[in-house]
């Protein structure tokens, strides 16, 4: 099987390559077809996300990875953000659970963060009406905004969900989060099994904090989602923990919720459990359904196990020494 992995920046190829580890010992064989983004194709191409790259993604369908540095504030744009639209990955999909022998104030949250990945604030429609004035544009089409609420209705019955929450701010914009806020509640008229919550993006940080077991699907516009992502890795033990997946209809990309961690990179601590568990959701959607349960199961022992574990989860192992033990746990399991 081919499959097309991007290595990224930073820590990315520590802990992609620590996934294809994990892949090998599960028994799954895949031929990965080596795409570059990021600084290293900058460099190379002078872009770093070459057209090379999008074609093999849409040639081969699938691809894991890691990811990749966007310079703050100036230069190009975010490599990840063009990515999922070129693509078409509407749909980013973060599962947070709570880990076994991961100490949290948290215990048995069990949600899900269905993220629309093409327009809203990260559409890219940005530009300076004078010096010192600039004007970003938060697109929300009727299309788009009900087929992201379709879709984690979906993903919310498919997997046994009892509820989806759409996050807004539709009081303040009014227009924009209006039309999100419409559209989800007349796609959710089509799913009257499954219950239908519309919560206030502020109120539901609040919310999370308190009580984050009270959610199950959360829905929501791209900037609001990438920044709930983030906080609800904090529910669970972190940025190290949480898997990712972008789906359009056509193609699927598969990758960790954090960045390239430039301030752990190339120390070999790197927590590569995110970018494991993303593969495993990988495998899982191309039909190695029991090879995905096996690499899940081996992450939960490997944590409940606690040896080998990186600084971030408050051990003092190593990304090598926790794949080992991830591999370890798939061979005994
Ligand atoms: P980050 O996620 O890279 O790091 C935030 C903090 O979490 C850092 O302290 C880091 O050390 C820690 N961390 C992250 N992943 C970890 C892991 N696997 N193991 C242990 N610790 C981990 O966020 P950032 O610093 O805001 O972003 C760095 C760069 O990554 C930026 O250029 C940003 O644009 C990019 N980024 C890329 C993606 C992506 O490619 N999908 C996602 C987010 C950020």
């Amino acid at each position: 099987m081919q499959i097309v992995l991007i290595e990224g920046d930073g820590i990315g190829p520590e802990v992609t390559q620590a996934a294809c580890r994990v892949i090998a010992a599960a028994g799954v064989q895949v031929e990965w077809i080596k795409g570059m983004a990021g600084a290293a194709a900058a460099e190379r191409y002078g872009e770093p996300l070459p057209e090379q790259t999008l074609e093999m993604i849409r040639r081969y369908r699938i691809a894991l990875k890691g990811p990749c540095t966007t310079p703050v504030g100036h230069g190009y744009r975010s490599v990840n953000v063009r990515l999922r639209q070129g693509l078409d990955l509407f749909a980013s999909v973060r599962p947070v659970r709570t880990l076994p022998g991961i100490a949290t104030p948290y215990e048995q949250v069990d949600l899900i963060v269905v993220r629309e990945n093409t327009e809203g604030l990260y559409a890219g429609l940005e530009h300076e009406v004078t010096p010192g004035v600039v004007e970003s544009v938060r697109l929300i089409t009727r299309p788009a905004a009900e087929r992201i609420v379709r879709f984690a209705f979906d993903l919310a019955r498919q997997m046994g969900r009892r509820k989806v929450s759409f996050c807004h701010k539709a009081d303040v914009m009014r227009l924009a989060d209006g039309l999100f806020l419409e559209c989800a509640r007349r796609v959710a008229e089509d799913y009257p099994f499954i219950q239908f919550e519309e919560i206030p993006i502020d109120t539901l940080c609040m919310e999370l904090v308190l009580e984050p077991r009270r959610f199950d699907v959360l829905v929501m516009e791209n900037l609001f989602g990438d920044v709930v992502s983030d906080l609800a890795a904090g529910l669970v033990g972190g940025l190290g923990v949480v898997p990712g997946a972008n789906y359009g209809t056509r193609y699927a990309v598969f990758e960790a919720v954090h960045g390239s961690a430039p301030d752990i990179a190339g120390r070999g601590i790197a927590n590569p459990i995110a970018v494991i568990r993303s593969a495993a959701l990988m495998l899982e959607y191309i039909g190695y359904r029991q090879e995905a349960q096996r690499i899940e199961q081996a992450v939960l022992a490997t944590l409940k196990a606690g040896i080998g574990l990186t600084p971030d989860l408050g051990g003092d192992g190593t990304t090598m020494t926790l794949t080992e033990q991830i591999i370890h746990h798939l061979h005994a399991g």
